[in-house]
């Protein structure tokens, strides 16, 4: 079955997020932990994250995708900003316990002029400070569009990174299509040979979410713009096939178009229309 979502505002909580989602033919979705820039989180609720989980159920919501404030930079050449990112991470972590069996995913990171090698060390140390035995979520590392010293947009990079954390099962990907495109992997005529490379450099097996996004820009631009499907340079087919490829079908599928919610009730209910 297709798993099939979009970003929606965390503002009035889990239970309302859930709704909001099966009102928009979605059975998965995505939201912020915090305000994205990074500010304090709201106490945890435990009515509705009990309330949510029950409504989840009930409504075949499996899985969902938390997704931490971007501004944070684990590899920051400022200790301070470096700290602030591990002390919110492992913040949104204990919380994700509330809800747990989801997925928590987050961008690697910019290493401004330290060079890739400290910030694959810098990035993995905060990883094994913050990860937990028995903890029951899985943190994603996001491929990025690789814009100014942003790390992730080579899958080797990504493959450097987990290679350095102990618990690797606590670990995964979640690819965005927009910034894959923009980071100069052809997803629009070779699929099958970015999805090979992938394979090779981390494991697709370790893919968990992909968001499904069209690009305003042309192939290896990085720029990291999203467009509407089928308004940018990717195009409705391209980004099917990534939905209906084989290594891909079942991965959850999250929208980070530029949409108002009827835009996105309209996309969710195109592409469920058209995914074979
Ligand atoms: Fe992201
Ligand atoms: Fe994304
Ligand atoms: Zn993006």
């Amino acid at each position: 079955m297709l798993k099939i979502g979009c970003h929606l505002s965390a503002s009035k909580g889990y239970l309302h997020m859930g709704k909001e989602a099966v009102a928009l033919g979605a059975n998965t979705f995505q939201f912020f932990t915090r305000n994205p820039r990074g500010g304090n989180a709201k106490p945890i609720d435990e009515k509705d994250t009990e309330a949510f989980r029950q409504y989840a159920g009930e409504h075949g919501i499996e899985q969902i995708l938390a997704h931490a404030p971007y501004t944070l930079n684990g590899c920051s050449a400022d200790p301070s900003i470096r700290d602030f990112a591990r002390r919110t991470m492992a913040d949104d972590l204990q919380r994700m316990e509330y809800v747990p069996g989801n997925l928590y995913n987050f961008h690697p990171g910019s290493h401004v002029g330290q060079g890739m090698e400290a910030g694959i060390e810098q990035i993995a140390d905060m990883l094994n400070s913050i990860l937990w035995a028995d903890m029951h979520t899985t943190v994603l590392l996001e491929t990025m569009a690789g814009k100014g010293s942003e790390m992730g947009s080579r899958f080797e990079e990504l493959r450097a990174i987990m290679d350095r954390v102990t618990l690797k099962n606590k670990l995964g990907v979640c690819m965005d299509t927009c910034h894959m495109a923009d980071a100069g992997y052809d997803i629009v005529h070779d699929l099958d040979g970015v999805l090979t490379a992938f394979d090779k450099a981390v494991g697709l097996e370790h893919v968990h979410a992909v968001h499904i996004n069209d690009s305003k820009n042309p192939l290896g631009s990085h720029k990291d713009r999203h467009e509407q499907i089928g308004l940018g340079t990717l195009g409705t087919e391209a980004i099917l096939r990534v939905m209906e490829h084989p290594a891909l079908r079942e991965k959850l599928f999250v929208l980070e178009t530029p949409n108002d919610l009827p835009g996105y009730a309209r996309e969710i209910a195109m592409l469920k229309e058209k995914w074979a």
